[in-house]
């Protein structure tokens, strides 16, 4: 039995309130943490693969994710990308730059700027917006 149990007593409600602040300040951490994630939620920070150098011969760059349509998809391949190219050689691949997806072959697409169509009118959007804002009707 101590000889000042007050003391004591108050030690322990000092401990306690400490304690109690702490779990607080843990669980508005969390909340901080939380919010900040779903705020981001579009912006996942981890990527969904590990990267791949570009695979065209003789180039270190790293490679961007490349999509073969679905019918050119090896077996079992899942949802991986198949194929990685960097910036520099997706379009020569037969890659869209914009969203990976292969449209070799289509002669608008191999000779044009090395977006497809999809990726191209999204660039039109933002362009004709910039457009008419700058100009003075
Ligand atoms: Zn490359
Ligand atoms: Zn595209």
């Amino acid at each position: 039995m101590s000889e000042n149990p007050k003391l004591d007593a108050d030690a322990f409600y000092a401990q306690q309130e400490r304690e109690h602040n702490e779990m607080l300040d843990q669980i508005e951490v969390e909340r901080e943490e939380q919010e900040w994630f779903d705020a981001n939620e579009d912006y996942p920070t981890e990527p969904e693969w590990e990267a791949q150098p570009c695979q065209h011969e003789g180039c270190t760059a790293m490679g961007n994710p490349c999509w073969l349509p679905e019918f050119d998809k090896p077996e079992g391949h899942g949802d991986e990308p198949d194929m990685w190219y960097c910036d520099a050689h997706m379009h020569g691949s037969g890659f869209c730059r914009g969203c990976g997806t292969f449209w070799g072959g289509i002669e608008s697409f191999d000779f044009g700027s090395g977006f497809c169509e999809h990726c191209e009118s999204e660039f039109d959007d933002d362009f004709d917006d910039e457009y008419y804002d700058d100009f003075d009707y």
